[in-house]
């Protein structure tokens, strides 16, 4: 389906059918199926192990070649229903292609010859194929506001992925970014509920979007419920105190949201909140994501979350209780992963009547109807109308324009860019020369920090300089981000003697989950020095950040003329920012966070009142509680943006009606650009205290110079809604605040 299409069918939610309404036809096969297995198959349906235990040499197995005798031990002994991940690293999609076969040949051996579900993650493409199409991550895709780009990258990565043999992918991540300590913001769509919310359920529409058994589609799997991102120390997978109506207010919106958009899995927390982990907890697990929430798909656990409830969590005494608690809790499958002990312990815990037959007998059903859904009963082998599907050219441009549109400048001193080619540019610093810093985690590993598994073509900085600059440009930074030349602020200043501009090249090198947690928010001193130095010379400095999570610049932005926020924009990371340095492309990224400028004040945009006005002594105030480096919503353009004044349909919405916001935009400058109109709303008074201002909607708009175009919004009493006191969704009859970029005006509810 073009993309276009996609995009309109996916926002009007019009080609969704219920993706979990069964057919009477899969619901008597499954049923059929149940009641001729054995315990053992059950349990074995509901055990998933990685790759390693199958492999040759397990885990760190190079070249994903098979055991024969491991594999027949996972299928045929302990009956397993599905295996995940990679060993070393990633794969051709012609070696995916043999695993799968073998693995499928192997299950066709088994009694009942139930297929076996492959899961791999792909969290800004595929990640475990060599020479896949990698995107920006989606705290980027975040800052394009562009959720055409957000389908169109899922699209390709489920192409990807269902070419590689494989039909379970285990994104998108739904984990609102508002700690960004944490090693995992990168992956999260920044700290907005709704760009989540909205971006999310794009996502999962996209990877499903020609239906489950469609070569081109596989099953997304929402990640990971609930408040993952929420740890308080910002250390991964440690504990977070969430009271119920923040989980419900800024946490639980995109996996509701993604659960009405048919996502058919869903993967749990590994963390624990207010002292339960997620993993045990029967309320969230069954009551609000079964019940309120009405999800009818697989629940699966993430990397050895059940035996952690004994060994970390510590909220079991023995292995047994663990499994006990975390199946009676409501979870699916578990990824165990390594070993076959969730076999033998479900088992035994079944047979104890500790766990009952009808939860074994409801878990396996989610899993087999999955399995048919997906048309891995009928034909579970790699498709030969996918293999087409993996790395064509057009997807080049995607990744290249996802890029572009994600890159926000953040800083213009009097205009020092664009830069014209003929400079003389001098490029330094640790992200200059490498392919790692630009991509980020899950890029061909899981820390994405080994080059050497990236696509021959992939780009540095430097090099996409040089090309633009016809080589005149001066690269001193070397291959390996932690290359002590990276940092020598003496060969930095020698070299800057005869440059016109300095583009400084800093952030952070690639990582994921815990390996990435970090001790300090700042910019490592490395950096800070390399950065004073390259000021100290007098020539202009441009700094370009490629970095996961927003690391503190404070000190040195002073004495930056130029800042360019490119994130880790995927493949075409490098080629976006030269297009931007030199003007070949127009920015209109805008960030998906708030940039700190100080590590003991991280206020979010949607702050409280409260938050806002600080009280120095009786009557005086200051209004500066809300003051980070950059907003959330920054981001500038090589032209300006006006906007006429705020009309409305209407001065109230009335009931279930709606009112239409309509707003002249105008591009007053000199060249064309792309622009992200954005509608907060601010309620004046409400029974618990209501935020500053909130996202309800944004549209990206193309606007030729001087054109002007009329961008319009409708909202309804729903868009205005918050969670009250007593943990009900409301809208309360009011006067409300409307802002669009520098416009204002009010109007009210009446319910
Ligand atoms: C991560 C998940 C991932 C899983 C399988 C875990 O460590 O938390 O996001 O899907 O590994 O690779």
């Amino acid at each position: 389906m073009p993309f276009k299409r996609l995009l309109s069918c996916l926002t009007l939610f019009s080609c969704l059918t219920n993706l979990h309404a069964q057919t009477p036809d899969i619901s008597q096969k499954v049923d059929k199926l149940i009641s001729e297995m054995t315990l053992d198959e059950k349990i074995g349906q509901m055990t998933q192990v990685t790759l390693g235990v199958v492999a040759k040499g397990g885990g760190g197995n190079e070249d994903g070649s098979l055991d024969p005798e491991a594999l027949k031990h996972a299928v045929l002994d302990y009956k397993v229903g599905s295996i995940l991940n990679t060993t070393a690293h990633a794969l051709s999609a012609e070696k995916w292609r043999a695993v799968q076969t073998e693995i499928q040949d192997e299950a066709k051996k088994s009694r009942l010859k139930i297929p076996v579900i492959y899961g791999l993650d792909g969290m800004h493409g595929q990640t475990y194929t060599l020479n896949s199409t990698l995107f920006p991550q989606n705290i980027a895709m975040a800052a394009t506001r562009n959720p055409e780009l957000v389908a169109e990258a899922a699209h390709i990565t489920a192409n990807e992925m269902r070419a590689s043999g494989v039909r379970w992918e285990f994104a998108p991540v739904l984990d609102c970014g508002r700690q960004p300590l944490w090693s995992r913001f990168p992956e999260t769509f920044g700290e907005d509920v709704y760009i989540g919310k909205t971006m999310g359920a794009t996502a999962v529409q996209a990877y499903q979007a020609d239906g489950l058994t469609n070569p081109t589609a596989v099953a997304a799997c929402m990640k990971h419920y609930l408040a993952y991102s929420g740890a308080r120390t910002g250390k991964d997978r440690s504990p977070s105190y969430i009271p119920e109506i923040e989980l419900r207010e800024y946490y639980l919106p995109q996996f509701r949201n993604a659960v009405k958009a048919g996502a058919a899995t869903i993967m749990v927390n590994s963390g624990e909140i207010n002292g339960v982990p997620v993993h045990a907890s029967k309320y969230l697990l069954t009551d609000v994501l079964r019940t309120e929430l009405g999800f009818q798909g697989v629940i699966v656990t993430d990397w050895e979350d059940i035996i952690r409830l004994h060994t970390r969590h510590l909220v079991a005494s023995t292995p047994r209780a663990a499994v006990v608690l975390a199946i009676n809790a409501g979870i699916d499958m578990s990824m165990v992963p390594t070993d076959y002990s969730f076999f033998d312990l479900l088992k035994e815990a079944v047979q104890k009547n500790e766990v009952p037959m009808s939860r074994i007998n409801d878990a396996v059903r989610r899993i087999l109807i999955l399995k048919y859904r997906l048309g891995l009963f009928d034909n579970p082998y790699p498709e030969p109308a996918s293999f087409a599907n993996f790395g064509r050219p057009e997807y080049q441009q995607t990744a290249l324009q996802a890029a572009r549109e994600a890159m926000t400048l953040l800083k213009n001193q009097n205009n020092i860019l664009p830069l014209s080619k003929d400079k003389k540019i001098l490029i330094a610093g640790p992200s200059a020369s490498s392919i790692a810093p630009l991509n980020g985690c899950w890029s061909y590993t899981w820390q994405g920090n080994q080059e050497q598994w990236y696509p021959a073509d992939s780009k540095t900085i430097g090099e996409t300089i040089s090309e633009k600059t016809g080589g005149k440009a001066t690269v001193i930074s070397v291959k390996g981000f932690d290359n002590a030349q990276n940092f020598d602020t003496a060969r930095l200043k020698a070299a800057a003697a005869d440059a016109d501009v300095i583009v400084l090249c800093l952030g952070e090198n690639a990582y994921a989950e815990s390996p990435g947690n970090i001790r300090d928010l700042a910019l490592p001193e490395n950096q800070m020095a390399l950065a004073r130095a390259a000021a100290a010379t007098g020539k202009p400095v441009i700094l370009v950040l490629t970095e996961g999570r927003p690391r503190l610049i404070t000190s040195i932005e002073p004495s930056m003329q130029g800042i360019l926020m490119a994130y880790w924009s995927g493949k075409k990371t490098a080629e976006a920012i030269a297009d931007v340095l030199f003007g070949d492309y127009n920015p209109g990224g805008i960030l998906p966070y708030s940039y700190p400028r100080y590590s003991g004040e991280i206020v979010l945009y949607d702050r409280k009142h409260t938050e806002d006005v600080r009280e120095i002594f009786n009557a005086e105030m200051t209004w500066d509680g809300y003051n980070p480096l950059f907003p959330f919503g920054w981001g500038l353009s090589y032209t300006q943006f006006t906007y006429g004044p705020i009309s409305l349909s209407a001065p109230a919405i009335k009931g279930t009606g709606s009112i239409t916001v309509n707003i002249a935009v105008t591009n007053s400058g000199s060249r064309e650009g792309k622009h992200a109109v954005e509608l907060y709303t601010h309620e004046q008074y409400a029974s618990i205290t209501p935020s500053m201002k909130r996202l309800r909607a944004f549209k990206k708009i193309d606007l030729k110079a001087g054109e002007t175009q009329t961008v319009s919004f409708t909202l309804t009493a729903a868009d205005l809604a918050f969670v009250n006191a007593n943990l009900k969704s409301v809208t309360e009859p009011g006067n409300f605040d409307l802002m669009i970029g520098n416009q204002k005006t009010s109007f009210s509810y009446q319910p």
